[in-house]
């Protein structure tokens, strides 16, 4: 047995009794203790090989623990949740670094450039003119942030990034329809480290055998010159219609504080507007609209209307959807809001840089398309 230390040989020392803890309840062992005199450093061979982790979890019990953490709202809700399906105690602590350690295995292999599972062919579906295509997303989120003392610290970005094959709404007859494939990938980068990460996963799939390549953001800054950089062949960015459709409902909220249904009535034919003419018209259809003067109101309409302007040549949604193309997750919920949103910003939560930047990776493994969660747990990495 070699030391994994100093690389010399360490020699066999005696048995030791242990517990560690599976899905099953606790499993009494004795293990093999060696022991290197060259460093003084004492291993257990057997744990390495079986892959315990730090805190004497089995990988079954880590899988599932990590899977609690990660989609639960907190971790000590991780906790309960894992008491109540598998009836297993663990911790908030325990619940907490087990995940993150896991996240941080899958933020190295993100970093080095590796993916998860064989390379696969995705079937990419055709727009209206008959070519397929292909799609990449780029957004980012704001994270509060905790100091290591406790105190607050500045926020960081979390960027979240796709690549998806959805199905247009009329799809072709010899093409299957079906919910879209997606792979995402998230963390606290900066922009320019991330958007390159986005290749492996976009060359895994496949992607450079799609006629077009179309882009998605959030509209925010540098997003669209990061996507062009390392997507070259992207024809067009759109803004993906869910950030505009949020702001639309933030507004008749505005407009419309005593009836609900009256805001959402509002919305939808904003909505509506601006998938059917654009978003130059919805921007001057606002400049003309006879907005009651209230404390406020007047303020966030011009805010939304500044916003359409300057995206109004990201925002041609008649000539997209003529074409076939997807122009986001519009109606359901935007990818930073189900990866980033519904665990990371969730009221009062301020997270460590380095619990977050895990967290992400994870979210983002787990919404992506079946099969990733699992390679990921069979250790089937892409070689670097
Ligand atoms: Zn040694």
């Amino acid at each position: 047995m070699s030391c994994p230390h100093c690389g010399l040989a360490a020699e066999f020392h005696s048995h030791r009794e242990h517990t560690s803890l599976s899905l099953v309840g606790p499993i009494p062992y004795r293990r093999c203790y060696y022991l290197c005199r060259t460093c003084g450093k004492g291993l257990f061979p057997f744990d390495h090989e079986a892959g315990m982790t730090p805190r004497h979890l089995t990988p079954g019990l880590e899988r599932v623990a990590t899977l609690a953490g990660a989609v639960a709202d907190s971790f000590e809700k991780g906790a309960e949740l894992l008491a109540e399906m598998a009836g297993v105690k663990l911790s908030e602590a325990t619940v907490e670094r087990t995940a993150e350690d896991a996240g941080h295995r899958l933020a190295d292999a993100v970093a080095a450039g590796r993916t998860l599972g064989p390379p696969v062919d995705w079937p990419w579906h055709k727009d209206y003119e008959g070519k397929t295509c292909a799609y990449v997303e780029l957004d980012a989120t704001g994270v509060r942030q905790q100091a290591p003392g406790g105190g607050v610290a500045d926020g960081r970005m979390a960027n979240v990034g796709m690549v998806c094959n959805p199905c247009p709404e009329w799809p072709w007859p010899d093409e299957k329809a079906g919910p879209m494939q997606a792979r995402y990938l998230s963390g606290l980068y900066p922009l320019e480290d991330f958007a390159p990460l986005l290749r492996a996963p976009a060359g895994r799939v496949g992607m450079d055998r799609a006629d077009r390549w179309i882009g998605l953001s959030d509209g925010g800054s540098g997003l669209e010159g990061r996507l062009r950089e390392n997507f070259p062949r992207v024809e067009a960015i759109i803004l993906d219609f869910f950030h505009p459709a949020e702001k639309l409902t933030g507004l008749s909220r505005l407009l419309h504080p005593d009836s609900e249904e009256a805001a959402e009535e509002q919305a939808r034919e904003w909505r509506h507007l601006l998938k059917g003419e654009g978003g130059a018209v919805l921007a001057a259809v606002l400049s003309e609209w006879e907005w009651p003067r209230r404390r406020g109101l007047r303020e966030a309409a011009e805010e939304i209307i500044g916003y359409l302007e300057n995206n109004a040549h990201r925002m041609e949604y008649p000539e997209y959807l003529a074409k076939g193309w997807c122009i986001g997750s519009g109606g359901v919920e935007s990818a930073c809001k189900t990866v980033v949103g519904q665990r990371l910003k969730l009221a009062g939560m301020r997270w460590g840089e380095d619990g977050s930047h895990s967290v992400c990776h994870l979210r983002a493994l787990y919404r992506s398309e079946k099969g990733q969660w699992e390679a990921f747990w069979a250790r089937d990495f892409s070689p670097n």
